[in-house]
C-alpha cells in the first residue's frame, strides 16, 4: 500500500470520514513523506487530521504543541475514543502520571503525545525527545509566536530550537490567521523557510453573517435566540467585563442558559462555566474576548456581538467559532453609532505609539466599511483576506438587500449642526438642535438661535441618530476624544457642505430578526415528526453515555452524525457504517447501543 493509500485508509477506518476535505489529502501526503508545511485554514476547516494522520502514518510519536490545556484534554479525550493511543504532559499532571507518559513516550507506546509549549522547551523534555523516536512535530495556533498578533505567547519564540535540535523531524504549523503579516512573522521565528505552505480558501459558508442596527441591543439579542437558537449553544460577545455580568444575569432572568466569562472572575468560576459550556448541551456564555482561544466546541451554532469588536480579523475570527461542524450556523451583530465612539475613544486614549494607532485605526475603518455595506458580507470579507468571491446568498444583504436613499440633504443638516454648534457637542445634544427641541443645556448655550435650530424637525431621533453613525463611519465627521463624544468635521465633510458632492446611505433595517437558519435549532432539517423523535431518543443516549465516560458530548458522536443517523435509521451495523463520523472504533463501541435507540423509536 502506497503512503497515500494508507492515509486515505486510516482516514476511513480511524476517523469515519468518507473523503478528504478541500487540501487535506496533499497536506498529509506531504508531511507523511517527511515534508515540512505551513497550514493556513478557517477555523473548522479541519487542521487537526493534517497531522494526526501523518503521525499515524509514519514512524514514532508525532509531537503536537498546544497553547492550551482544555484543548489538549478534549482532543487527547477525542483521539483514545478512536482508539489512537495519545496523551498529553502539562501541568494538571502530578509527578507520577507524568512519569507514566514520559515512559511510554520514550518506549514507542503512543502515537501522538500534546505538549503545552513551555514544556517541550525545557531540558528535561528535550532529552526525552532526543531519546524517543519522533514522526513529527505540530505546531498547533501557530500565529502565537507573532509579537503583532492577538495572542502572543512568548513561549512560542522557543520553538525554532526544534529545527535546529532535531533538523530531519519534519514540522507541520497550522493557524487559522490569514493575513500575510502574521503569516511571513510565523515563517521567519519559526525557521520555515523551506516549508510549503498550504493557504485554503477562508470562507465558512455555513455561517449566516448578519449586521442589524443597534436600539435596544438586550431585546434584539432576546429576540434572536428565542427566535432561532432556542436551546442552542452560543456565545455573545461583549467588551466590558461589567457587561458581561449584567447582560448574563439579564439573560438568566429571561430563561436562558447563560453563563458569564471574563477575565476578572475567579480561575474556579471560569473554568466551571467554560467546563460547562464544553460539556452540556444548549449553554450560551456570554463573554469578553477572553473567552475563546481553545474552545473547541463543533456545535457551536451562533456567535453573538453585543459590541463591536476592534478589526475585521477578530470579527471572523470570535464567528468563527460558530459552526465548525458544518452545520448551519448564525453570527449576528448589533452595532451603532455608540460602539464606533466607544472604538476610536480607545484607540486615542491607548498609550501605545502613533504608529500603533494608525493601524488601529485603519483596522477599525475596515471593521466600519464591512458594518455599513450594502454589498454581501461574505465577498467583503473575504476580499479582506485578499480572496475574490461571489455574492453568497447567505448573509444578510443577500437574503434582504438593504436600500439605499440619498442621503446629502440630510447629511449637509446634520454637518452644518456640528460645525455651527462649535463642533463640541455629542449626538444627543446635536438631534435635539436638528428637531428643534429645547433642552435645559440647548438653552444655556443658545442654540435655539441657531439657524440650525429645528431644520431637521421632519426625521425622528433613530434616523437621525443612523445619518451621524454613517457619517462617522464613512469619514465625514469624526469623534472628539478630548472632549466625551463630540463630533467634528473632517476634510471629507467640506465637498458635502459645499453641494459638490451627493451622499447614499444604507436605509435602517431597524430591528428585524434574521430569517430562520432553517429549522428551529439550525440543524439539517428533519424529514417528519419520527426523524425528530429519534434525534431527540440519541442524544438523550449521548448525553448518558457521555456523563458515564465523563467526555463532552460531541467526543461521542457530532450532531452532524447524529442527524444523519436519524434521517437514515439504519437497520443495521452495515447501514450504521455507511454513515460519516462512524469509523471502526465507534461501530464497535457503540454500534449496538445506536442500533437499539433506532429500533427503539421505531416502536
Ligand atoms: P479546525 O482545527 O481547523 O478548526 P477541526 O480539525 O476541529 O478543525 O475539524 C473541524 C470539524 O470537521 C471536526 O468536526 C472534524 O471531525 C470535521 N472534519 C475534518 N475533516 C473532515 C473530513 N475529511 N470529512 C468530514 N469531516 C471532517
Ligand atoms: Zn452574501
Amino acid at each position: 500500500m502506497t503512503v497515500s493509500d494508507r492515509a486515505l485508509d486510516i482516514l476511513r477506518t480511524t476517523f469515519g470520514h468518507a473523503e478528504f476535505r478541500g487540501p487535506q489529502r496533499e497536506i498529509v501526503d506531504h508531511v507523511s513523506a517527511g515534508g515540512d508545511a505551513l497550514v493556513l485554514m478557517p477555523t473548522g476547516g479541519g487542521k487537526s487530521l493534517c497531522y494526526q494522520i501523518p503521525a499515524l502514518v509514519r514512524r514514532g510519536v508525532a509531537v503536537v504543541v498546544s497553547p492550551l490545556i482544555a484543548l489538549m484534554q478534549d482532543q487527547v479525550a477525542a483521539l483514545t475514543q478512536l482508539g489512537v493511543r495519545a496523551a498529553f504532559l502539562n501541568s494538571t499532571l502530578d509527578m507520577e502520571q507524568a512519569r507514566a507518559v514520559e515512559s511510554a513516550f520514550s518506549r514507542g507506546q503512543l502515537d501522538l503525545l500534546y505538549v503545552a509549549p513551555e514544556r517541550l522547551t525545557t531540558p528535561r523534555c528535550l532529552d526525552l525527545i532526543d531519546r524517543a523516536q519522533v514522526a513529527l512535530f505540530a505546531i498547533d495556533e501557530a500565529h502565537c509566536v507573532s509579537q503583532w498578533g492577538h495572542d502572543f505567547r512568548p513561549e512560542y519564540l522557543q520553538l525554532s530550537l526544534l529545527h535546529e535540535k532535531f533538523p530531519s523531524v519534519p514540522r507541520i504549523a497550522l493557524t487559522a490567521t490569514a493575513d500575510p503579516q502574521t503569516r511571513e512573522e510565523i515563517i521567519q521565528r519559526l525557521a520555515l523557510g523551506e516549508a510549503r505552505v498550504f493557504v485554503s480558501s477562508f470562507d465558512r459558508p455555513n455561517i449566516r453573517y448578519t449586521i442589524v442596527d443597534k436600539a435596544d441591543a438586550r431585546t434584539q439579542l432576546l429576540r434572536f435566540i428565542r427566535g432561532e437558537h432556542d436551546g442552542d449553544a452560543g456565545i455573545v460577545y461583549c467588551l466590558s467585563r461589567r457587561k458581561v455580568d449584567e447582560t448574563a444575569h439579564w439573560l438568566q432572568g429571561q430563561g436562558i442558559a447563560a453563563l458569564p466569562y471574563h477575565a476578572g472572575m475567579d480561575a474556579a468560576s471560569r473554568n466551571e462555566h467554560q467546563a460547562r459550556f464544553q460539556r452540556e448541551d444548549g449553554i450560551v456564555v456570554v463573554a469578553t474576548i477572553a473567552f475563546g482561544m481553545g474552545i473547541d466546541k463543533p456545535d457551536v451554532r451562533f456567535v453573538a456581538h453585543l459590541d463591536l469588536p476592534k478589526s475585521v480579523e477578530g470579527y471572523y475570527q470570535e464567528t468563527g467559532r460558530a459552526g465548525r461542524d458544518g452545520l448551519p450556523a448564525n453570527a449576528w451583530m448589533a452595532y451603532g453609532l455608540g460602539d464606533v465612539v466607544q472604538q476610536r475613544r480607545m484607540i486615542e486614549g491607548s498609550d501605545a505609539g502613533e504608529a500603533y494607532k494608525r493601524v488601529a485605526s485603519a483596522k477599525l475603518d475596515a471593521l466600519l466599511a464591512l458594518c455599513e455595506s450594502v454589498q454581501c458580507r461574505r465577498v467583503q470579507l473575504l476580499a479582506y483576506f485578499g480572496e475574490p468571491a461571489e455574492p453568497c446568498g447567505n448573509c444578510d444583504t443577500c437574503l434582504e438587500p438593504p436600500q439605499t436613499w440619498d442621503a446629502t440633504e440630510a447629511a449637509r443638516k446634520a454637518l452644518s449642526t456640528i460645525y455651527r454648534t462649535g463642533q463640541r457637542f455629542g449626538v444627543v445634544h446635536l438631534i435635539d438642535v436638528l428637531r428643534g427641541r429645547t433642552s435645559e443645556r440647548l438653552l444655556r448655550w443658545d442654540h435655539h438661535r441657531l439657524t440650525v435650530f429645528g431644520i431637521g424637525a421632519d426625521t425622528d431621533d433613530t434616523q437621525w441618530r443612523n445619518v451621524f453613525r454613517q457619517l462617522v463611519a464613512l469619514g465625514y465627521a469624526e469623534v472628539d476624544h478630548e472632549a466625551y463624544g463630540a463630533l467634528r468635521l473632517t476634510e471629507s465633510a467640506r465637498p458635502i457642505l459645499r453641494g459638490e458632492q451627493q451622499v447614499q446611505m444604507r436605509r435602517s433595517l431597524e430591528t428585524k430578526a434574521p430569517k430562520k437558519v432553517r429549522g428551529r435549532s439550525a440543524a439539517p432539517a428533519p424529514a417528519g415528526a419520527a426523524d425528530e423523535d429519534l434525534l431527540a431518543r440519541l442524544k438523550a443516549w449521548r448525553l448518558e453515555e457521555a456523563r458515564r465516560q465523563a467526555v463532552p458530548a460531541y467526543v461521542i458522536l457530532h450532531d452532524a452524525t447524529l442527524a444523519a443517523i436519524a434521517q437514515s435509521a439504519p437497520a443495521d451495523l452495515a447501514g450504521l457504517s455507511e454513515i460519516s463520523g462512524i469509523g471502526q472504533k465507534r461501530l464497535e463501541r457503540y454500534g449496538e447501543a445506536v442500533l437499539d435507540v433506532v429500533r427503539s423509536a421505531r416502536g
